[in-house]
């Protein structure tokens, strides 16, 4: 089967209950959970971080996250953020939801994952651990030192809630690219290296893995296509792919006033349908999660309604609508969100934009429950052989796959510091690695898939600069 037999029967039950039995017209299909807005990272053009600066430092309680999974209700809960693992009550999160026997994303940038595999490690640690252990030592993935913290941890470190390996749970890396455009994407060195690290340790040790990938108007598709091979050959379970898409007000008003083509600024859906032209090749070779009537409309071949409601948000201000992309109010339930937010004026139906800031979305998560959600018996049936058909077979992993993924700083790419060099010469080289809190004070954006953005006037900026100054060459380019 492509996906757990457990978590497609769980799902497929919630439709059915919805749809068929209660005949519900609006209802939960994925939590997006962001129980804070705070990031270790400051990715270029990361619409979180900009949207939410003035709260960045707030906190959802940690009842007050496990009530707004009960009052939405969604089988799925993926904890984004910011970055997930800085929440300090995030394994108790974990705990608690899985009490809500719901199934669990952790978005993650994976620069915190091994530490938390750590902790896990020493609650259950035995002296039958052991070849394990040497095996994490042998693939460099832990060191002697943290095997022994683990071997000799004490009372309350055994004592600690951890986050457990789970066929209900999956940590779900945040990958745009190979090394080289991940760690321009992230804007640090190594952040690649560090997901490949931690994924492999993830699996070594009995987690399930994803990732989520945000396209660009810039993103070179080839790469993407290896980039999923790569992935497949370390046996990662499934993997998120969304178009980024941005609605600025500022853009727009430039395109209105200097008469600037809207395609210098963001992906438009023909831009989309063409990135895409792969996906359903993509969807057999690779575990690709979405359905195949969401990748129908990715690669520009039906139509579908935004149904943002099914993916909603709730953040530091609340229940966000109308989308995880756009804010035009905050509600203090999901109930009331639904029953004021006028969902009938977004999206785009049969091409045309009821509101014209939804006019070239066709993010995830207003379309791929579009996709799940379809009536049509055609649309169920290729949804069903979908997800019980077989799973695709990992990549045979292999020295050349493994040269082209690691093309940056592991082989003395590292670029990031001449290129904020460039941009801003007073920083010096340092820059490019240590940001300021103020760095966080942008205007708001609007973001894509994952806690990634469509916005890549930043990036724009940052690879032309590089190219001027003819540092490096990059695909993505
Ligand atoms: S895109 Fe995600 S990982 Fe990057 S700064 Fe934003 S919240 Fe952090
Ligand atoms: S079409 Fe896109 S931007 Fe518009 S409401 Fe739906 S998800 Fe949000």
């Amino acid at each position: 089967m492509r996906f757990p037999l457990a978590l497609t029967v769980k799902i497929a039950r919630h439709i059915i209950k919805h749809k068929v039995i209660k005949r519900t017209p609006k209802f939960a299909m994925v939590l997006q959970l962001e129980p804070l807005h705070t990031c270790n990272l400051t990715c270029t053009g990361c619409g979180r971080i900009r949207e939410y600066s003035t709260s960045i430092k707030d906190m959802v309680p940690l009842e007050q996250c496990l009530a707004a999974a009960q009052d939405c209700d969604a089988p799925m809960v993926s904890i984004c953020g910011g970055e997930p693992l800085i929440y300090p009550k995030i394994e108790e999160l974990v705990a608690g939801l899985r009490e809500q026997k719901r199934i669990i994303y952790i978005c993650t940038n994976a620069t915190f994952m091994r530490k938390k595999m750590r902790d896990y490690m020493a609650t259950v640690f035995t002296p039958e651990m052991e070849p394990k252990l040497q095996q994490l030592v042998a693939e460099k993935l832990i060191t002697e030192k943290e095997v022994e913290a683990i071997r000799t941890a004490d009372a309350a470190a055994k004592a600690k809630v951890v986050i457990k390996p789970s066929k209900w749970m999956y940590w779900n890396v945040h990958v745009d690219g190979l090394e080289f455009t991940h760690d321009l994407i992230v804007e640090r060195e190594g952040v690649f290296k560090e997901c490949v690290a931690a994924i492999k340790m993830a699996k070594i040790l009995g987690y399930q893995t994803a990732t989520n990938t945000t396209v660009y108007k810039e993103t070179d598709m080839q790469e993407v296509e290896d980039m999923f091979k790569f992935l497949s050959s370390l046996d990662v379970d499934g993997h998120t792919i969304s178009p980024g898409y941005d609605y600025d007000a500022a853009k727009k008003d430039m395109v209105k006033r200097l008469g600037r083509d809207p395609k210098e600024f963001f992906l438009t859906r023909d831009m989309t349908r063409k990135k895409f032209a792969k996906i359903e090749a993509w969807g057999k070779a690779f575990t690709i999660f979405g359905t195949p009537v969401y990748q129908e409309f990715l690669a520009g071949k039906r139509e579908l309604t935004c149904t943002a409601w099914a993916i909603p948000t709730y953040n530091v201000k609340g229940w966000k609508a109308p989308c995880y992309l756009m804010t035009d109010g905050h509600y203090p339930t999901y109930g009331e969100m639904l029953g004021t937010v006028k969902w009938e004026t977004y999206g785009v139906v049969n091409g045309v934009a009821r509101d014209s800031r939804c006019e070239h979305c066709m993010v995830h998560c207003g379309y791929d429950p579009s996709g799940a959600l379809s009536n049509k018996p055609r649309d169920t049936w290729i949804n069903m052989k979908y997800n019980f058909g077989a799973k695709p077979k990992p990549f045979p992993a292999s020295a050349d796959l493994e040269k082209r993924a690691f093309n940056g700083v592991t082989i003395g790419k590292g670029h990031l510091a001449e290129a904020k060099a460039a941009i801003n010469p007073a920083a010096g080289a340092r820059g490019g690695f240590t940001r300021k809190e103020e760095e966080h004070t942008h205007a708001p954006v609007a973001t894509g898939g994952g806690c990634s953005t469509g916005d890549t006037s930043q990036r724009d900026d940052l690879l032309a600069k590089i190219k001027a100054n003819g540092t490096v060459t990059t695909k993505a380019e």
